[in-house]
């Protein structure tokens, strides 16, 4: 892959990538990163109101909250294994992915390449921040990254490439050996979407971290740990990288109420694996039961949370039928690759049973 910054691994130069008006950012610096929080402390420093919020049996929602969220952090760096220096956390992974673009790009100059079909925030963030999206397609079938393609498409405008393994809609892992390849070449950031990592039986490339200046690995609690409400997510690189996003970051970006509530989730690691055998049980029962139907052409393997299913026909009218009788999924045949397909989460067994039943009623009317 050719690309201007070429320097190998071992030199590779993170300040050459950043963009030249945030390397000239002076962060805002609030109080609270300043001053670690202790309990007997007067704090008259951030025009709080001292008397406390009308929710007075909560009383700490008067106060900022950790800009930095160092508690929550050491939790998710026990989990994970990873040094709290090496993880940032965004208000989901939406918000890192609008920073990773206002870090590293420059609009209507660089370019992010994206692999379709993918997450849709990658091209639209790209766009709200005036960079080009250069879009090569997965390949047919088997969803893997078309490897020659990619290598020809490279140039100097290319910036940010974005991987989502295991991939939305599709479901798969994208071969580990493949993503590794391209970050190794590539002198740009790659960005490792892995937002369905926990339903896979592939590892993490966390471990992997100090190995790839140039990767940022995106995670959630969104998903396996079931709290989209509070919007979480997690960056996982190389201190520097942290750093700017820390540095370039709302002061204040994750409320006092995420902060909190997430921190006592995480304690609850068995619930937390319940949750995930169950759905990784409903999703072979789905599998099985929806492949049987004869309206349905296939039901792609999965390494998420989520099935992507191809129906004979129309997808659409499927879509209509199924919102009809109150079911809502997600229909993806607009989508490259995705004819007439429509992606379904796994739901509890009584959700997953219903549904079944309406989609086999639905083939008994068409076939
Ligand atoms: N990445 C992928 C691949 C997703 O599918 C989603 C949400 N559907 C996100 C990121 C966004 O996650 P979050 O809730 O952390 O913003």
């Amino acid at each position: 892959m050719n690309n201007s910054n070429n320097k190998d691994c071992s030199n590779f130069d993170l300040d050459s990538l950043i963009r030249e008006n945030i390397l000239k950012v002076d962060p805002y610096i609030s109080a609270r990163t300043e001053h670690d929080k202790e309990k007997n402390s007067i704090f008259l420093d951030a025009n709080e109101n001292s008397f406390g919020s009308p929710l007075s049996f909560l009383n700490s929602y008067n106060r900022y909250p950790d800009p930095l969220q160092k508690e929550l952090k050491e939790r998710i760096s026990d989990l994970k294994n990873i040094s709290p220096s090496k993880i940032f956390l965004g208000n989901g992974s939406d918000e890192i992915i609008d920073l990773i673009y206002r870090i590293f790009s420059r609009p209507e100059i660089d370019h992010a390449i994206i692999f379709p079909p993918t997450y849709g925030m990658y091209e639209v963030s790209g766009k709200i921040h005036g960079v080009d999206i250069i879009k090569i397609s997965l390949t047919k079938e088997e969803y893997q990254l078309n490897l020659e393609k990619i290598e020809k498409s490279v140039n100097q405008q290319s910036k940010i490439i974005f991987i989502c393994s295991p991939n939305n809609p599709t479901g798969n892992d994208i071969k580990r050996k493949n993503i590794e390849n391209i970050t190794k070449k590539f002198k740009g950031i790659v960005v490792l979407d892995e937002a369905y990592i926990d339903f896979s039986d592939q590892k993490s490339l966390s471990i992997e971290i100090n190995k790839y200046p140039n990767l940022i690995i995106l995670q959630t609690l969104s998903k396996s740990w079931g709290l989209a409400g509070l919007r979480i997510g997690i960056a996982i690189a190389s201190e520097s990288i942290i750093q700017w996003m820390n540095k370039i970051k709302h002061p204040y970006n994750i409320s006092l109420h995420s902060q909190e509530i997430a921190i006592k989730a995480l304690e609850n690691r068995d619930l937390f694996f319940y949750h995930l055998k169950n759905i990784l049980s409903e999703r072979k029962y789905m599998k099985e039961s929806l492949s049987k139907i004869p309206i349905i052409r296939k039901v792609y393997p999965s390494s998420a949370n989520f099935l992507l299913v191809k129906v004979n026909f129309y997808s659409k009218n499927l879509y209509q039928y199924l919102m009809e009788k109150k079911i809502v999924v997600r229909d993806r045949s607009k989508i490259i690759l995705c004819n007439n397909c429509l992606r379904i989460t796994v739901g509890t067994h009584e959700e997953n049973e219903y549904l079944i039943d309406q989609i086999k009623k639905y083939s008994k009317i068409k076939m």
